[in-house]
């Protein structure tokens, strides 16, 4: 399996990452417990994380990317959700916006916001959720009117990733009828858009905001051609769901080295409870789960990285993935016993990152009607 090898290179930046992540992103993740990230500790972790790669990683390095395989940045992503899932959650949203800028904005927009974006000058968010407007994003109703010399913008949009701290957001919004009738822009806070950030179980360090649009834009902000903002979202989900995967493999991956930590040194019936078979049953499963959502989720990214359409696989990682670090966190909280529902004890908060994620970009029941969509050649949904 090709995907699973690395070069020198990457194995070098891999460790230089570790070591970072060890010494600056560890103590972040306490200083910050489930409490929003100020914007000014957001813009200097995403500068600083820009420097390993994260991003736009995959952009080339022409454009200001480093040229990185999806591959390798959904490793990365992995690594950083181990340690801080809301803060590799905000770095993607921003990568993935960034990236888009890179590999398919005009030069006047690449000109205009790429260097201020890769070096978290700008923070990015995509907003395409409504409050009537969920796992149907066809749907979308915020509106763009023409005006003399632009588009006039209109609407509200909820749980946007990165919102209350956002400087740009990329919005999908209805320029005609049906599903040819959405277009994209990009607006900037101050042409005219309001955000309020929405509390949430867990992951509170990354915001997901609503958002108010009251905006006038330039016609050069609107991206790719008018009417082909579904076809352009659609595609960007097939990539993101794959690295949604990989946020949940950090997770997962997380849990089960806390797990095995906690099985080694905790003893009762007079041996280490690492020694009970069910223990190390539920060991075993954790580590079956999180292994098989790490090769999902690879071969997805590879498969993106060969330019073929590959929405059965990413969305086969999204699903599983997403669902199978739930098992583990809860696994892992079983293995601690009382001290798995604590929290004083580190899974506790995994436990409830881990429920977040089967939602965005698409719900668990999106991902299987996708599959089942592409396998059988029937639409199970509109
Ligand atoms: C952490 C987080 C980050 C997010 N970030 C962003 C972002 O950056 N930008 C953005 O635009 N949005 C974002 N979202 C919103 C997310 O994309 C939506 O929440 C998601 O698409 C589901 O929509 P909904 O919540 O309205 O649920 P609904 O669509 O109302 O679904 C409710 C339930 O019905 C089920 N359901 C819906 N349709 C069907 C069907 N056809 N068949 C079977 N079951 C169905 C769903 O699976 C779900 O269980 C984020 C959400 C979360 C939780």
């Amino acid at each position: 399996m090709e995907f699973l090898k690395r070069t020198e290179e990457e194995l070098l930046l891999l460790d230089a990452v570790d070591r970072f992540i060890e010494k600056r992103i560890k103590p972040l993740r306490e200083a910050y417990n489930d409490v929003p990230l100020p914007k000014s500790v957001a813009r200097q972790v995403l500068a600083e994380l820009a420097e390993f790669g994260y991003i736009a990683g995959t952009a080339p390095e022409s454009v200001g990317g480093y040229g990185l395989s999806n591959v390798m940045q959904g490793l990365l992503t992995e690594r950083l959700s181990r340690a801080f899932p809301g803060l590799a959650g905000t770095a993607f949203i921003h990568s993935a916006m960034t990236n888009r800028i890179a590999m398919a904005g005009s030069k006047k927009q690449q000109d205009t916001y790429l260097q201020k974006m890769l070096n978290a000058e700008m923070i990015g968010c995509g907003a395409i959720t409504e409050p009537d407007v969920g796992s149907n994003t066809a749907d979308v109703s915020t509106r763009a009117t023409r005006t003399e010399d632009g588009w006039s913008i209109s609407g509200e949009k909820v749980w946007i990733s990165n919102g209350n701290i956002s400087d740009i957001a990329s919005v999908v919004a209805r320029t005609g009828d049906g599903k040819n009738g959405l277009s994209r822009f990009l607006v900037e806070r101050k042409d005219g858009y309001t955000s309020r950030d929405i509390p949430k179980m867990a992951m509170n360090e990354w915001s997901t905001a609503t958002l108010s649009f009251d905006a006038k834009v330039p016609d050069w902000r609107q991206v790719g051609d008018e009417g082909k903002g579904l076809q352009i979202t659609l595609v960007g989900f097939q990539t993101a769901r794959a690295y949604v995967a990989m946020l949940s493999v950090g997770i997962a991956q997380a849990c089960l080295d806390l797990a095995i930590a906690y099985a080694q040194e905790r003893e009762q019936w007079g041996k280490r409870i690492a020694q009970h078979q069910m223990i190390q049953e539920m060991i075993a499963d954790m580590a079956t789960l999180t292994d098989n959502a790490r090769l999902l989720a690879l071969r997805g990214l590879y498969l993106v990285d060969q330019g073929v359409r590959c929405d059965i696989q990413t969305s086969m990682a999204k699903g599983y993935a997403t669902e199978a670090a739930i098992d583990v966190a809860s696994k892992a909280v079983q293995i601690h016993g009382a001290c798995g529902i604590s929290s004083e004890f580190p899974v506790e908060r995994y436990f409830r990152e881990a429920r977040l994620l089967t939602i965005p970009d698409g719900t668990t029941q999106i991902q299987k009607l996708i599959i089942g969509r592409g396998l059988t050649g029937l639409r199970a949904f509109n």
